[in-house]
């Protein structure tokens, strides 16, 4: 009797016993739940309407770094203070890097220097997306081998939704003409721009809010350039883009690159850029 009881709860808990993951923005929770499933629990470190450059984890978040057994770091600067707070808070957890095999590209337009001059927003393009899942997919392999063909239908289910993505991106610009420039407040974009041969043209500079001279040279470059829209995230302030939108009578769209809904975002990204 003893020994049924052992095995009941002893296999109870293996059946209940999820993955816990932890990921910094919303988008890799999208990813790690598509290969994890029911497997895995998510826990995103930077909550919606947050933005990420600036965020600072709270202590409760400390205690859910203390259930982790994953923890996929996206490998951008806004991440590396808290890499070793997290590491002492749990030194079971497991750290990937979710970047690993992504060639990061220069800060597009007038970024600068920030950074260290390399484009953090690393998940605005479906190839970079590919080796994103890669590495999730690999991480949960290595952490829960019992489960790996439930992890390997799920990632080729993945891979193939991204390949319809980047496909139906393609028919979307089929007609847009090469090096077309898009307006964005915030340059989050510059994955999506390089793999679609597009040039987004950002308005803050070095992460802030333009001056009024910039401000008049923006106009400007929005004019010479044909410039239809302007491109705006939620997590950012709306009242550079919006006067400057004013000024050139052209819409402001709201489009966060932290969107779960990553394939929709990325389509409707296209759409609005290729009716310019
Ligand atoms: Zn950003």
């Amino acid at each position: 009797m003893k020994k049924l009881i052992f095995t009941l709860l002893f296999g109870s808990s293996l059946v209940l016993a999820k993955v816990n993951c932890v990921v910094s923005i919303l988008p890799q929770k999208s990813f790690t739940k598509a290969i994890g499933g029911d497997k895995v629990s998510v826990t995103v470190m930077v909550p919606v309407g947050q933005e990420p450059h600036t965020y600072e984890p709270k202590p409760s978040q400390m205690k859910e770094i203390s259930k982790a057994d994953l923890y996929f770091t996206l490998d951008v600067p806004f991440e590396k203070p808290w890499l070793p707070k997290l590491k002492n808070q749990n030194s079971k957890m497991k750290i990937i890097n979710v970047a690993n095999g992504i060639k990061k590209i220069a800060m597009g337009g007038k970024e600068g220097e920030e950074n260290g001059g390399l484009d953090p927003h690393i998940w605005t393009s479906p190839k970079n997306i590919k080796t994103i899942a890669k590495n999730i997919y690999k991480a949960l392999l290595s952490k829960d081998p019992a489960n790996s063909d439930f992890y390997k239908k799920n990632y080729e289910t993945l891979i193939a939704k991204i390949d319809k993505t980047d496909e139906k991106i393609k028919n979307i610009l089929a007609k847009t003409p090469k090096e077309t420039k898009f307006m964005v407040f915030h340059p989050a974009w510059g994955y999506f721009a390089k793999e679609y041969s597009l040039v987004q043209l950002p308005i803050e500079i070095e992460g802030k809010e333009p001056k009024p001279k910039q401000m008049i040279n923006l106009i400007k470059e929005a004019k010479a350039n044909g410039v239809k829209a302007i491109f705006t995230e939620p997590e950012f302030s709306q009242k550079v883009a919006k006067q400057i939108a004013k000024e050139l009578n052209i819409p402001v769209i709201a489009l966060s690159p932290l969107n779960p809904d990553w394939s929709s975002n990325l389509i409707k990204l296209a759409k609005a850029i290729a009716q310019q």
